[in-house]
């Protein structure tokens, strides 16, 4: 029932390289999601189970919502230990990157690429990989990398193998990625996939508390708030943009992970096909953007932002003031005109009840 989607090639070259290894490194994206980190946990478990050494090292703090996974407490900010962390990197023989393709995206954590003399994998479901690793598996198809994650365990025959811990994981970021797969699901087979990891045990009604419907009292009144108070619809452009300064996150004493879903609240309205979220950090802008049909948010990220993503959900960063970066993109909406008027025809001929 799941299809074989994946290169032989690629799969025999992992599984060589798996048997080959001892110590092995899995990594992800700087501000980790639940597919990066579900990815690389899940990984780790599975490997551990195997008698390898596997441990899960990134560039900064998971955030708190992901506590719930097994093994959380084991993984190793490099933010917050440089040392060992570089260590780790340094006595590894191999390194998985996990859901990202441009080494950028590790941010502080890119340097300690060339401490290490480890072989290298990239497991990633991102358009446009850079060439940084020896064996690159990537499938923009897919909804996630924990799908991808699944697909490749199931290809070398390790779904016995997996254990509840793992396969907890690997659902975790197949539910974040794809919000509970009511996005981004392009493989009908991924229910499958659900499937066998819920017969595993999988507790999905934790995994869906935890990451997707649970705030503090303070994360609730500050999405209220942007939505109150900062949301501006450009029905001209089928847009809808929301931003946060400082100054409102340290009204409603921000933590990491209070902004998640804002972006697709906004996206919400009636007769918008793409939205953007800007929220102001310490040193930078981030940028979220989210889109109906065919309309290209990672286009619109990687022109204007610096950033990328897949079609429909993608990210960026500006290095500047909050209002310049709002401006920035509510400058440049007129040049996206003609992609989000194909995207507004398309979804009307599906039956969309644009207005
Ligand atoms: P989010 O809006 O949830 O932060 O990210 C949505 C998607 O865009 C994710 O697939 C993520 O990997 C990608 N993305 C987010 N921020 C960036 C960024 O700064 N650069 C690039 N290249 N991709 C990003
Ligand atoms: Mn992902």
């Amino acid at each position: 029932m799941i299809e074989n989607l994946l290169k032989e090639s690629q799969v025999k070259e992992l599984r060589r390289m798996l048997e080959q290894c001892s110590r092995v490194v899995l990594t992800c994206h700087v501000r980790p999601d639940g597919d990066a980190i579900g990815s690389t946990l899940g990984l780790a478990h599975v490997l551990n189970s195997l008698g390898k050494q596997a441990r899960v090292v990134v560039p900064d703090q998971p955030p708190k919502n992901l506590a719930f996974l097994p093994g959380y407490d084991d993984i190793v900010p490099v933010s917050k230990y440089p040392e060992y962390g570089a260590r780790l990197m340094k006595e590894a023989d191999l390194l998985i990157a996990c859901d990202f393709n441009v080494l950028k995206r590790q941010d502080e954590m890119a340097p300690l690429w060339e401490l290490t003399s480890a072989r290298k994998i990239m497991i990633d479901h991102h358009e446009g990989p850079d060439n940084f690793t020896d064996l690159q598996i990537s499938y923009p198809d897919m909804s996630s990398t924990c799908e991808l994650v699944f697909r490749l365990l199931a290809a070398l025959g390790l779904y016995e193998t997996m254990s509840l811990e793992a396969a907890t994981c690997i659902c975790t970021g197949i539910i974040t990625d794809t919000r509970n797969l009511t996005v981004n699901t392009k493989h009908l087979d991924l229910y499958y996939i659900m499937v066998a990891l819920l017969k595993k045990g999988v507790p999905k009604r934790l995994i869906l508390k935890e990451t997707l419907e649970i705030k503090s009292a303070d994360a609730m009144r500050l999405n209220a708030y942007a939505l109150y108070e900062r949301l501006k619809v450009y029905r001209d452009h089928r847009a809808a943009v929301v931003y946060l300064t400082k100054e409102d996150l340290a009204k409603f004493k921000y933590e990491r992970g209070d902004t998640e879903g804002l972006v697709n609240q906004a996206l919400e309205l009636r007769g918008v096909i793409y939205a953007a979220f800007l929220r102001e950090d310490a040193n930078s802008v981030k940028v979220s953007m989210r889109s109906l049909g065919s309309f290209p948010v990672n286009k619109m990220c990687a022109e204007l932002f610096d950033g990328g993503g897949h079609k429909q959900a993608a990210g960026g960063e500006y290095k500047g003031d909050i209002m310049d970066a709002v401006k920035r993109l509510v400058d440049n909406m007129p040049r996206y005109d003609e992609l989000m008027k194909q995207a507004a025809d398309r979804l009307k001929e599906e039956g969309y009840m644009l207005n």
